[in-house]
């Protein structure tokens, strides 16, 4: 099927056949002809799968059709994301494909200076691409105006909730007009979501196009059983030995990537680290140095790597296995995306055997082991106690993400009340 018969106007098949696709993705399919009616979604789909365009292409056409003439730009779609570097994705997609659109567009988040935003915000915005806190901190200072949007965007609503936005959505929401456009993006539907959405979203078209946990399946995926203290080393052996030219490495904790960031450039590997205790400025140049190559590992944490959009990432490796067994999912559908082979490599150490089994159980198979040579784990060595971040608190038990993980942690805006059932004594994993 062609973009052609989606009922998009000239302009827009332009930017889209300016970028070189050829085919609208399943989300693309299903989303556009929707949206273009003005009617509420509520999209089961991941990063990966073409979503932005599949919201970004429908909202820009209808943006088109109800443009005011004359007079002010209020702003008329209003697009919320988790995170810094999804708000600037998102922001970059509705540039490229409204390219040739006379729509002027912003991107706001924390993290850095406000005045500059305010000033293009007085200049007059169409849509607005905006992480929840900092578009309170506007609403606070009067300098948006949200009663004209007419489109409302969520982008990786549950990724909004587990870090603690709820709040700060319903705060906003009832700053939007009646009457509005709704459409919720998720990849996955808890009880929370579900619960959101219907007080959000009327008679609502529902789209589940890859499901859950299907991106993992266009992805290899090998486990390398190795001694913890030997992770590093095996490492940088790999991406040496084999030559890997771009790599992200997950780790758990913002204090392991910096660590491990400096010893793979007391390797020689040129590295940079990415997580939500950087600024805004280093964490935009370590993203910008990967991409074009200067650096070869960008070593993240999940919430920093949620929703990155690079194109064609070749390896994504787990230096640590994550706590939840949904995130090893986000993680490797980093790579392999939109048809490119990709390949996702789990350093796992007798410690994780708990949390390989949570996400084999989760994939509904096992992942390959192959030990690799020189580096076979020693079976004298015992298993120890996951240590969570740097107080060193014991990992959860029940698999849950503990509050306070998010990129948030010190505005005082978090949701609290999440109990620490599990974390209260020391446990083997
Ligand atoms: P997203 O899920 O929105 O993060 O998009 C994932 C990646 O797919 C991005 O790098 C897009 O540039 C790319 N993409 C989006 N739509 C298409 C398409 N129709 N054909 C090929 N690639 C696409």
């Amino acid at each position: 099927m062609s973009f052609d018969l989606l009922g998009l106007s000239a302009p827009l098949l332009r930017a889209v056949h300016a970028q070189g696709y050829h085919e609208p993705t399943p989300v693309q399919r299903q989303a556009i002809p929707v949206i273009l009616k003005g009617q509420d979604i509520l999209a089961g789909a991941q990063t990966g799968t073409g979503k932005t365009a599949g919201f970004t292409l429908p909202l820009l056409e209808r943006l088109m059709g109800s443009r005011p003439r004359t007079g002010e730009r209020p702003v008329r779609a209003l697009i919320l994301t988790p995170t810094r570097e999804l708000a600037a994705q998102v922001g970059e997609s509705v540039a490229t494909y409204g390219q040739y659109l006379p729509l002027r567009s912003a991107v706001i988040f924390g993290g850095v200076s406000i005045n500059p935003q305010i000033e293009k915000l007085r200049r007059g915005v169409d849509i607005l691409i905006a992480t929840p806190g900092r578009l309170l901190d506007h609403v606070g200072q009067r300098t948006v105006d949200l009663s004209s949007v007419e489109i409302l965007v969520l982008d990786e609503a549950d990724r909004m909730l587990d870090m603690g936005f709820i709040h700060d959505i319903r705060r906003l929401l009832r700053l939007l007009p009646e009457g509005r456009q709704n459409l919720l993006f998720s990849a996955t539907f808890s009880d929370e979501i579900r619960q959101l959405a219907s007080g959000l979203l009327e008679e609502p078209v529902m789209l589940e196009v890859a499901r859950r946990n299907t991106a993992a399946e266009t992805v290899t995926q090998i486990i390398h059983p190795v001694d913890r203290e030997r992770k590093r080393e095996l490492l940088s052996f790999l991406i040496s030995s084999r030559d890997w030219r771009q790599v992200l490495v997950f780790t758990r904790t913002k204090h392991g990537a910096n660590r491990l960031a400096t010893q793979l450039e007391s390797d020689g590997i040129g590295a940079a680290a990415i997580h939500g205790n950087k600024s805004q400025g280093a964490r935009t140049r370590a993203l910008a140095d990967f991409k074009s190559g200067a650096v070869r590992v960008l070593v993240a944490t999940d919430i920093a790597a949620r929703g990155l959009d690079i194109d064609q990432l070749p390896h994504v490796v787990n230096f640590e296995l994550p706590h939840v067994a949904e995130d090893y999912v986000h993680r490797i559908g980093r790579t392999g995306r939109a048809g490119c082979e990709g390949e996702a490599v789990s350093l796992v150490c007798i410690d994780e055997d708990r949390l390989l089994r949570d996400i084999e159980r989760l994939l509904k198979r096992r992942l390959p082991k192959e030990p690799i040579g020189g580096f076979e784990p020693d079976p004298s060595v015992p298993a120890e106690p996951i240590l969570q971040g740097r107080r060193g608190a014991p990992a959860r038990q029940d698999g849950r993400r503990n509050q306070g993980g998010g990129q948030r942690q010190n505005s005082g805006r978090r949701s609290g009340g999440a109990g620490t059932r599990g974390s209260s004594h020391t446990q083997k994993v």
